[in-house]
């Protein structure tokens, strides 16, 4: 034992490394080079960290020793590169806004490599923020530490909702200026996925090889083949579509995605970006940018100060993603053959959403089993919240309380302006649940609406606390996310109404 080692050598406290060399691999970087380009990441100056996720470090076998580790600091700031991983930036095109954009890429996120989690599920890691890419276009390849805040907190209280999405292992901060509007300091997040493949990666292949760059569609069908054996085995002997496994992925796409709509709209959880470049082939949500969950409800909530037009408003975001997956049935269209089997395996989408939103709703409510009626009460009720534009996340976490006991109807009735109307509901609603034991339904519901969601304000005040060092506020929020369900007695001001100086806030695509 060397006791001068042990202690100058901060790898030798770290506890075991970020898994052993052998365990890397780069299953993207398999795909060839017309893929990527390997690049190094840019160090930040002093780094320091932000905020970190045990819990996913658990999940990710990795240990709570390690991630307090000097190496992993150096490492996942992008000032040392850890052994075994091979950083790369990949390139992806899209439609953003509705129009082709040509060439994007990762202008400013390197994909180190892949390792296995603790349930054996390969794992990639991303550093995103860590400096210039030949994808930067005319970014900094910098992220700001504000935006990299609101996507740690987002991605892991995501997760804790089971809402699918790349995870956030850590956010280190910097001395390192960048410009936006002002001059704010560089942050890196380390983020988690099986796959950060998205839509705009199968257009840029499609596109580049209908221009006849290379042998026709062998990029395009190499990328296809390996989402395939890793993600969807399954498109491999569909009964759908037999023998066209391209097909046959393009509707377990439609259908992922579909459902994660579902999930997005039960919770009010509003993107902001849809562009077909932040859409994962895996259903996941993807690059949290100006994202928000409603406070009041709002169908026509536009979240993304720079959206004019209102593209990615709330209740657009079902119909966008089907647009969305249009784009990706074009681009796989020359391995799918017959435009017929393109159009029926997005044919799903149309039948998958509202059966998913429909269960969410029910499960929202309360509801054992399904009844023909539950329509309408739903309907109802999403035109009774919109109405009176009732705050979405407390109107569900009363209801869920006020059924144990279905007495005193005030704590919900005084969220209305109409309280003939919402007295009429809850009476209906009352019938409909009578064969259902109240208690056991309230705590049923408790565990399905949340009584903590990322709300705007609660991010920007941790932010800047955070400008100014103190990060006590993020570790706040990501314990409360973590476990949203739980009443947390003594933390009620995190799940109460929005502050006024909330509905100032605007967020826009800056980040
Ligand atoms: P987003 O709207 O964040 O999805 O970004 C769209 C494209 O712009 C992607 O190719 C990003 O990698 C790139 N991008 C965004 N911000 C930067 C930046 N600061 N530096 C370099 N590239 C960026
Ligand atoms: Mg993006």
């Amino acid at each position: 034992m060397n006791a001068f080692k042990d202690f100058t050598d901060p790898v030798a406290h770290a506890g075991p490394a970020l898994a052993p060399t052998s365990d890397w691999s780069h299953r993207f970087a398999e795909l060839g080079q017309a893929f990527f380009t390997e690049v190094r990441p840019q160090p930040l100056s002093a780094p320091h960290w932000v905020g970190r996720s045990t819990r996913l470090a658990q999940e990710m076998g990795l240990g709570e020793t390690w991630l307090n580790s000097e190496q992993a600091l150096q490492a996942l700031s992008g000032n040392t590169v850890l052994p075994g991983t091979r950083p790369l930036a990949s390139v992806y095109s899209g439609h953003q806004f509705g129009v082709w954009a040509g060439q994007l890429g990762d202008g400013r996120a390197l994909l180190l490599g892949d390792l296995p989690d603790s349930r054996g599920q390969r794992q990639e890691i991303q550093l995103k923020g860590a400096g210039l890419t030949p994808y930067s276009r005319s970014g900094d390849g910098r992220a700001v530490l504000r935006s990299s805040i609101r996507e740690f907190l987002c991605s892991e209280a995501m997760a804790a909702l089971g809402i699918p999405t790349s995870r956030a292992l850590c956010i280190t901060g910097s001395d390192t200026g960048v410009r936006r509007e002002t001059m704010e300091t560089a942050a890196v997040v380390t983020r988690v996925a099986p796959s950060f493949i998205r839509f705009g990666h199968f257009e840029h292949f499609s596109y580049q090889e209908q221009h006849g760059e290379s042998a026709p569609h062998q990029a395009l069908r190499g990328l296809a083949d390996q989402v395939i054996a890793q993600h969807y085995p399954e498109c491999l002997s569909s009964d759908a579509f037999p023998g066209n496994p391209y097909a046959a992925l393009l509707q377990a796409v439609s259908e992922r995605t579909a459902r994660l709509m579902a999930q997005w709209q039960a919770v009010g959880f509003c993107h902001g970006v849809m562009n077909t470049d932040n859409m994962s082939i895996l259903g996941l949500t993807l690059d949290y940018g100006p994202f928000q969950f409603l406070d009041a409800f709002d169908p026509a909530h536009i979240c993304n100060h720079s959206d004019t037009q209102g593209r990615y408003a709330f209740h657009k975001q079902p119909n966008v993603a089907f647009w969305n997956l249009h784009c990706l049935a074009q681009a796989l269209l020359p391995l799918i053959g017959e435009q017929d089997q393109a159009i029926a395996a997005l044919e799903s989408y149309k039948s998958v959403f509202p059966a998913a939103l429909q269960q969410l709703m029910r499960a929202k409510l309360g509801l054992i089993d399904a009844d023909p009626q539950d329509l309408d009460l739903i309907e109802t009720l999403v035109q009774l919240l919109a109405q009176d534009r009732v705050d979405y996340t407390i109107f569900w976490r009363r209801l869920s309380h006020w059924v144990a006991a279905m007495t005193g109807n005030d704590s919900v009735r005084d969220l209305f302006l109409d309280r003939a109307a919402i007295d009429a509901w809850l009476q209906r609603y009352a019938l409909r649940l009578a064969a259902q034991d109240p208690v056991q339904t309230s705590q049923t519901m408790l565990r399905t609406n949340p009584k903590f969601v990322l709300r705007n304000h609660l991010v920007e005040t941790a932010i800047r606390k955070a400008k100014a060092k103190d990060f006590s506020e993020v570790a706040t929020l990501l314990t409360l996310l973590e476990s949203a369900f739980d009443e947390h007695p003594g933390y009620d001001a995190y799940a109460a109404f929005p502050p006024d100086w909330a509905s100032s806030l605007e967020i826009s695509c800056s980040s």
